[in-house]
């Protein structure tokens, strides 16, 4: 099955609220932006019909202190019960945009893995802990990972918005120019390096990654068959080689390996259970 289709389908639905850019509102706020997508899509983006489920996360935790966005977690976790991390790879417009763009003739550049750890960082500090805890003299804190670092909210809202709306140019100041630079430096980054924010700091990722190993659909290699050619690795996405642990955190679960595979050693299929895996997921990311 090709992901393509519905890698565009996703985007364009999502993204869907042409109407707004006639009649002259610029943000659609009606019934369905109460909806979060399981996908990394600015709530702010004019174009956007959905709410995204790290914008929400925050937004609840900076609101009211010491609550979860419990609704949020929850699509997520559903989400990534019952297949891991594939929204990632299936459905997502951030991840459809870094695909094309490491379609650019460049050099490439490989990511040293400890750079895996960072979206965990970005994840419990910047979108659970400190818009919780980090708060004014009213107890309110701030979408930190929304105002100081997503690339994908500046370039679908920080980006249109003041270009919409001139009112909105008198309050663009040195927190926009930081955003505006950050942008750049992943753009260029995922130019260079395939899904260079998916596995580095996509907070979303790091939440889905949680369940690549308990969901009911899962990875699965053999290793009787597996000749060690590695076509697999060449071909991921995100830098893995299948057999050093079919479930690894990172992997999307875009089944590349699995149809470049010369010997059918990879499978995806819903979890027998009480059958174990014919090998360990001993692969930390
Ligand atoms: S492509 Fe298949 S045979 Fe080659 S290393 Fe990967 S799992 Fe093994
Ligand atoms: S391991 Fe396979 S399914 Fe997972 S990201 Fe890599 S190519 Fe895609």
């Amino acid at each position: 099955m090709k992901r393509r289709p519905f890698q565009l389908i996703s985007t364009l639905i999502t993204n869907s609220y042409v109407y707004g850019l006639f009649a002259g509102e610029i943000i659609y706020r009606g019934p369905l932006k109460y909806f979060c997508v399981p996908s990394f899509n600015c709530y702010s983006c004019p174009l956007a019909i959905f709410a995204c489920p790290i914008g929400a996360m925050q937004a609840v935790a900076a609101g009211f202190a010491y609550q979860v966005a419990f609704y949020a977690l929850g699509i997520l976790a559903a989400v990534g019960a019952v297949v891991g991390r594939m929204a990632c790879g299936w459905i997502c417009p951030f991840g459809l945009l870094q695909e094309y763009l490491y379609k650019i003739p460049s050099p490439k550049l490989p990511i040293p893995r400890a750079l895996n750890y960072a979206k965990y960082v970005f994840l419990f500090l910047m979108v659970l802990l400190l818009p919780a805890f980090l708060v004014n003299e009213f107890g309110v804190g701030e979408p930190y990972f929304c105002k100081f670092v997503c690339p994908a909210g500046t370039l679908e809202a920080g980006i249109p918005l003041p270009l919409l709306a001139p009112q909105l140019r008198g309050q663009l100041g040195a927190v926009y120019a930081v955003k505006v630079s950050i942008l750049v430096l992943f753009l260029a980054w995922m130019v260079v390096s395939h899904r260079a924010f998916c596995r580095t700091s996509c907070p979303l990722g790091a939440v889905y990654s949680l369940f690549n190993r308990l969901s009911l659909y899962s990875m699965s290699w053999n290793a009787t068959t597996c000749i060690k050619c590695d076509e697999c690795y060449k071909q991921c996405p995100m830098g893995l080689k299948v057999y050093e642990g079919p479930n690894a955190s990172n992997c999307i679960r875009c089944l590349k390996c699995r149809d470049n595979c010369p010997t059918g050693s990879i499978t995806y299929s819903h979890r027998k259970l009480h059958s174990p895996s014919p090998v360990s997921d001993t692969n930390p990311i």
